[in-house]
């Protein structure tokens, strides 16, 4: 399996990962927009025991008010939306890193869905499937996780 080596802008804030990511998603959702100050997040899903976590202190941690139990780290030093830890009941812990992070020699996978699509700032002009609203997003999110050979 590949070891590929993330990090941010300024370079102060890298981690590294083992092999590819459960999945990728498009997500409109608006604490995204803000957390990635973009019109939409473009995420990468590993489970955390793929990841070596940045070294303490580089990263700034916030809680946003929905979805529950994620952690958003942005780097200290530039800013940058790096890494987020998602900590849900009855799941492997998750850690989402934003695109933007990813070596371009990375082979990444095209993504698998569009979330939150009812919040978005543009339409898409693609054939990428469009989950709609909070529920619905949730569960397309488990679905990619626990099934993905059949989504
Ligand atoms: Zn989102
Ligand atoms: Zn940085």
């Amino acid at each position: 399996m590949n070891n590929y080596h993330f990090k941010c802008a300024c370079e102060q804030t890298a981690f590294n990962v083992l092999g590819q990511p459960q999945f990728r998603m498009l997500c409109h959702c608006t604490i995204c927009q803000k957390f990635n100050a973009a019109p939409r997040a473009d995420i990468l899903v590993y489970k955390m025991s793929q990841v070596t976590m940045p070294a303490d202190g580089v990263v700034s941690f916030s809680t946003f008010k929905r979805p529950p139990n994620v952690q958003r780290g942005k780097c200290v030093q530039c800013g940058q939306a790096a890494i987020e830890v998602f900590n849900m009941p009855l799941m492997p812990k998750l850690v989402l890193v934003p695109v933007g992070m990813v070596d371009r020699s990375a082979e990444i996978p095209e993504p698998k869905a569009h979330m939150f699509y009812d919040k978005r700032l543009a339409d898409a002009q693609d054939d990428i499937p469009k989950h709609q609203g909070f529920i619905p997003s949730q569960w397309a999110f488990f679905k990619y996780l626990w099934f993905p050979k059949r989504s």
